[in-house]
């Protein structure tokens, strides 16, 4: 009870300090939002969405779960996505993934881990795909940010096949995919991939990566 208890305590200050630099902080923010960007990142609790970009509430619309993937499968990031482009009408779409991720290490390993194996298979097939290129990288340190790199471009790729992303596409529509990795021993963001914006360029940037289609 002591954790939850401080989290309370922690809302009343984090309450106090918003209010105090605007009294209409919370009022302003009552309305429906308009955000300009949909953030896939990761369910890391050291990868905060807001924080790490210096954003506030509203600014940007949330989907988090292990290692930031995008099945094309999975009913709730393609509703999430969904929601964010035909309602919310953001304009940008961002795969964040970081380094020292555990759920793409975890895909290196082959001790089972349950279910969460399911999950993982996905980042396994990033590996196969990249076979050649990880492993001509000798140092395992960095072959796991190469790989959490690739899977990051694989996300934007998988986004960019979505029926969401194409009609989007196909109806004029401005809508700009991004990769970026966080990493975490600074807080910076590195910008693998920015302003995928058509069907060529998602081609473009998955050969770049060296998956031949
Ligand atoms: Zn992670």
């Amino acid at each position: 009870m002591e954790h939850i208890k401080r989290l309370f305590q922690n809302n009343r200050r984090w309450v106090a300090a918003m209010t105090q630099t605007d009294p209409e902080f919370f009022r302003k923010r009552a309305v429906p939002a308009e955000p300009h960007f949909l953030f896939i990142g990761c369910s890391d609790s050291r990868v905060p969405a807001d924080s790490l970009t210096g954003t506030t509430p509203g600014e940007i619309f949330v989907h988090r779960n292990i290692a930031n993937q995008v099945f094309t499968a999975d009913l709730n990031v393609l509703s999430v996505l969904q929601f964010a482009v035909e309602v919310l009408h953001v304009g940008n779409v961002i795969v964040c993934g970081h380094y020292g991720c555990a759920g793409v290490q975890a895909a290196c390993g082959t001790a089972p881990l349950g279910l969460v194996d399911n999950w993982l298979g996905n980042i396994r097939n990033v590996m196969r795909l990249h076979r050649q290129e990880l492993e001509a990288i000798a140092d395992p340190a960095d072959r796991l940010r190469r790989l959490i790199d690739l899977n990051v471009l694989e996300q934007v790729y998988n986004l960019s096949q979505t029926p969401v992303v194409q009609k989007a596409w196909q109806s004029g529509a401005t809508l700009l995919l991004h990769g970026l990795v966080y990493q975490l021993e600074d807080g910076l963001l590195k910008d693998l991939a920015l302003g995928i914006d058509s069907p060529e360029k998602a081609e473009a940037l998955a050969h770049a990566a060296g998956h031949a289609r």
